[in-house]
């Protein structure tokens, strides 16, 4: 992109230097050139980052590959390892446990979604779960890890994947890439912002030095705080807490012990849920609640008991609000990251939908007098991204059969968004999905989580009810055979990593 006519844009200034401030200023960088577009991220030491965002979603594989990284030199440098799905631990029930892959439940046949088919299998095989048809669940359930194979013949092709990385070093492997591209970087803490008087334009920010940073367009990437478009430009909150109650999180590493895990594990407890997050020289935890129900001293306690080894420091509290802004995109000034809101990270979200508002941006760069339709179709796309993220969020809590705590009974008896109403009575009918306008998740992650938390269709699609019995049995065995065989010949995750992107940072312990 090289655009030079007279109202193009010529400046433009980040400011925050969080993973949502080094995504955007590596992912400009490597579309613009220094001397067409002049990029400056403001961040400051003093201020910090969250520090914490450690699980992601295949997406971000497609984000690193935009920019040309090697994954390699990007698991050593942050410590990676592979998600293959996230475990869910007394979510529907207490004492039940399900696996949400990331990849395809066994294949779909005559144009008929594979469900439909188990749901018949399962009529005479009572015991039988749909993970045991998704590779990427049996390669996590005995530690194996495999690159997915691009030949759709191969079983190995229905294998997807996501990282667990340090965010922190994230950040600061994109900062080198970003300035190795021409990012200025400038030090120093935002004090005031400066708005044109007419057009409510943001002209400039102002740092505690002293010093003045102009620019035609602001990213604001300053985190919770939101200092431009909330703070400065007025932009309201949509809060979604009463769907989604946690507010608060106690998050602590802690020594890895046992098999390197190719899996996030999320545990539901009495008043929110613990997230187990595994690194190549750690384990990050993280205990998510809502202070309405639970005191901090309960929930660091919880949080405690249950890491698999000691605890690398004291726990830090987290408070957080859960909606997004009004608008993402107001005047000269475009939040992303946390500025722009938060749903929390059961899903592991967060990234993902930074990485959609850098790219929605680029699909949609402006000129520098930011005409009102380019803004509007902007804030539409995505407030549509986080709806549909909530939704899928809140179905986890909406689809408890849990009475055990006044948090469960608040989620299984609230009322959810028409939208979610209207997928879950479908699935229920005959269990059906439907993925509506580039939706993010995909059939098989609604269907993981719905049958996962006992949401049980009432009948199956009537082509597969008038198929024979013993046809779809001896097929589905084979499916899952192939499978099992497949994943048997996997190496762990761990010996896989270790050829691969070691960081060698410590000595694992197993
Ligand atoms: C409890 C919790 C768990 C999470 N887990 C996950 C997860 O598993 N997966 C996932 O994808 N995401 C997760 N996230 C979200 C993830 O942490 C964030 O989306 C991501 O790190 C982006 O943060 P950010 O860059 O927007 O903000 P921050 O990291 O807060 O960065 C803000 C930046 O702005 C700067 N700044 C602020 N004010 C000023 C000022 N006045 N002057 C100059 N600079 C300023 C700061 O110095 C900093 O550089 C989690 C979040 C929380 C709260």
């Amino acid at each position: 992109m090289s655009d030079t006519a007279p109202n193009s844009i010529k400046n433009i200034v980040i400011v925050g230097g969080g993973s949502a401030g080094w995504m955007t200023a590596a992912a400009l960088s490597s579309l613009v050139s220094p001397n067409a577009i002049q990029i400056t991220l403001i961040e400051s030491d003093q201020i910090g980052t969250i520090g914490v965002g450690e699980a992601t979603i295949p997406d971000v594989i497609n984000f690193n590959t935009m920019l040309g990284i090697s994954e390699q030199d990007f698991l050593r440098a942050t410590n990676g390892t592979f998600k293959l799905g996230i475990e869910f631990v007394n979510w529907g029930k207490l004492g039940e446990t399900y696996f949400h892959p990331f990849g395809t439940h066994g294949v779909d046949m005559q144009g008929i979604d594979f469900h439909q088919f188990w749901m018949r299998y399962r009529a005479s095989n009572q015991d039988s779960v749909i993970e045991d048809f998704s590779l990427s669940a049996l390669a996590a359930k005995t530690h194996k890890f495999a690159i997915p194979s691009n030949d759709p013949r191969s079983v190995l092709s229905q294998l997807r994947y996501a990282y667990h990385f340090d965010a922190t070093a994230y950040a600061r492997f994109l900062r080198d890439y970003a300035e190795q591209r021409g990012v200025k970087r400038v030090e120093g803490k935002v004090v005031s912002v400066g708005v044109n008087g007419e057009n409510g334009f943001i002209e400039r920010v102002s740092l505690d030095c002293g010093e003045d940073v102009s620019g035609d367009l602001f990213f604001d990437c300053s985190g919770f705080r939101a200092l431009l478009l909330g703070q400065t430009l007025d932009i309201d909150f949509t809060d979604w807490s009463h769907w989604l109650p946690c507010d608060t999180a106690q998050t602590v590493a802690c020594e890895r012990s046992g098999p390197l895990l190719p899996y996030t594990k999320s545990t539901a407890k009495k008043a929110g849920w613990q997230w187990r997050i595994p690194t190549q020289s750690r384990t990050g935890n993280g205990h998510i609640y809502s202070s309405q129900m639970m005191g901090d001293d309960e929930a660091i306690d919880s949080l405690i008991r249950d890491l698999d080894g000691p605890a690398l420091g004291a726990p830090r509290k987290i408070k957080f609000r859960t909606g997004h802004r009004t608008k993402f995109w107001e005047k000269n000034c475009i939040a992303i990251g946390l500025s722009s809101g938060f749903l929390e990270p059961l899903e592991s979200t967060s990234l993902y939908l930074i990485q959609e508002g850098i790219s929605k941006f680029i699909s949609l760069f402006p000129s520098a007098d930011m005409p009102a339709s380019v803004q509007a179709e902007y804030n539409r796309q995505l407030g549509q991204k986080f709806e549909q993220v909530r939704d899928f969020l809140i179905l986890h809590y909406k689809a408890t059969e849990r009475d055990d705590s006044p948090f469960w009974d608040y989620c299984r008896t609230m009322a959810i968004p028409d939208s979610l109403t209207q997928k879950i009575e479908l699935f229920r009918e005959a269990g059906r999905i439907f993925r509506y306008e580039d939706e993010l998740f995909s059939k098989p992650s609604w269907i993981a989580v719905m049958l996962g938390q006992n949401i049980q269709p009432r009948s199956v699609d009537p082509i597969v009810g008038g198929l024979n019995d013993q046809e779809i049995i001896k097929s589905l065995n084979s499916m899952k055979a192939a499978m099992l065989g497949a994943a048997a010949k996997m190496p762990t995750h761990e010996t896989f990593l270790k050829n691969y992107g070691w960081a060698g940072a410590s000595t694992p312990t197993s």
